[in-house]
């Protein structure tokens, strides 16, 4: 299928062609008609998956043929909002891309810098606001924003939101949205209270789903290298010695782990960034920047922080730990191998952590191949997927949280 085919208008499809994007993906190919016929929507998909342009083409279409028939509103018409600055940013980059050739004004708003020039842009006008909760409601208590002109609300990551203690600030901006709206609500997974916060905000939505969150893409090449904590240093050095490391985003599970990380590779002139919530948003900005555009090869990240950076040529994701959580490694290898690119994922193993190591496997339904050809292997180091029964009792850091959450798929039905 083409984009012509979706009957987007011309100012659009001039747009996609500036980006380069020759076909859609599967969730646009399933969102987009069904926006379109302005129908409320709930969307099973995660980051890399093309969901963002999803939302925003046809709601750019919407708004651009709004703009012709002068139904034209005064007030904000569209808001998104999203859990992480480093999202609003990429949505809002996206808005202003696809929309480069129609006359709709944007403003992102997030928390951690001053309100000042948020404000300014407010009063001047916007038609199209991306926000964080936080500070969103922030300004809407202090009477800089009015939500009265919604006609199209997307709420982002929405499983994410309630991991990160969002939920009473979204349902707060949701109450103060006009009852006559289009909304579409996206999520990853979801538990029931984002299954029930969908229920209670959408109006008859039609369901689409890519990719569970349990598959990895197979354009993503994973290993695993099995190695004694005290020498993943080492280990990593050693790969990212390696050329064909062109850009890696390197995943610790601590903020402290990750400048630890890089003052190693400091050490060993291999040039690196962090990004994790400790650091401003200038200084996480200018990592991103510097990673985007070359300068330097290497970022090292945390889960939170990580969410949405979008780098569209990433050559490698590195595990330098195991997540605890299994579909944090989906999601951390995720950003490789993207849009049809080819991806390499490296996941180092210690000891302790092959517990973790055999939830992940049994949540992806695959054994990872193991690489032995490194300088620091454990002898005889193995994780079967399918482990006999000893295992049961698991080991001092074993993940539990599989399965806990509810996957979007096995619920289509409940309303
Ligand atoms: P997202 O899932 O929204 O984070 O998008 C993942 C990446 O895919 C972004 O870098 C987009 O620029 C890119 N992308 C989205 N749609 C397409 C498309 N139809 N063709 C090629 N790249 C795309």
């Amino acid at each position: 299928m083409s984009f012509q085919e979706l009957e987007l208008i011309e100012p659009i499809l001039r747009a996609l062609k500036t980006e380069g994007y020759t076909q859609p993906t599967p969730i646009q190919e399933q969102s987009i008609p069904i926006i379109l016929k302005r129908r409320d929507l709930l969307g099973c998909a995660q980051t890399g998956t093309g969901k963002t342009a999803a939302f925003a083409i046809p709601m750019l279409q919407i708004m651009a043929e709004d703009l012709v028939s002068d139904k034209r509103k005064k007030g904000i018409k569209a808001l998104i909002l999203t859990p992480t600055r480093e999202l609003a940013i990429q949505i809002d980059e996206s808005f202003a891309a696809y929309g480069r050739h129609i006359p709709l004004k944007r403003k992102v708003i997030f928390g951690g810098v001053s309100q000042h020039p948020q404000t300014q842009a407010l009063q001047q006008g916007v038609d199209i606001l991306t926000a964080t909760p936080g500070r969103l409601l922030d300004l809407m208590q202090q009477g800089y924003v009015n939500l009265q002109s919604i006609q199209l609300f997307v709420l982002d990551e929405a499983d994410r939101m309630l991991d990160m203690g969002f939920v009473n600030d979204v349902k707060k901006i949701i109450a103060k949205l006009p009852a006559q709206r289009q909304t579409l609500f996206f999520s990853a997974t979801m538990p029931n209270e984002i299954q029930s916060l969908a229920n209670s905000i959408l109006s008859n939505p039609a369901r689409v789903e890519v990719t569970p969150v349990s598959s990895t893409a197979n354009t993503i090449d994973q290993s695993i290298f099995f190695a004694e904590k005290k020498n993943k240093n080492a280990l990593l050095v050693h790969l990212l010695k390696d050329k064909a490391v062109q850009s890696a985003l390197v995943f610790t599970r601590t903020k402290h782990g990750a400048d630890k990380v890089v003052k190693v590779l400091g050490t060993a002139n291999i040039k690196a960034a962090a990004i994790h919530g400790n650091k401003s948003q200038n200084a996480r900005q200018a990592a991103l920047q510097s990673f985007k555009n070359k300068s330097i090869r290497v970022l090292v990240a945390t889960d939170i922080a990580a969410r949405g950076i979008d780098v569209d040529d990433l050559s490698h994701v590195i595990n330098f730990e195991l997540p605890e959580v299994s579909e944090t490694y989906v999601h951390r290898i995720g950003r490789t191998g993207r849009a049809g690119n080819t991806g390499i994922a490296f996941s180092f193993c210690d000891t302790e952590e092959k517990g973790l190591l055999r939830d992940i496997q049994k949540l992806i339904g695959k054994q990872i191949p193991v690489r032995v050809d490194h300088p620091y292997p454990i002898a005889n180091a193995s994780v079967e997927l399918r482990e006999p029964h000893a295992h049961v009792a698991g080991g001092p850091r074993r993940n539990t949280n599989s399965g806990q959450k509810k996957k979007w798929h096995g619920n289509s039905g409940s309303r």
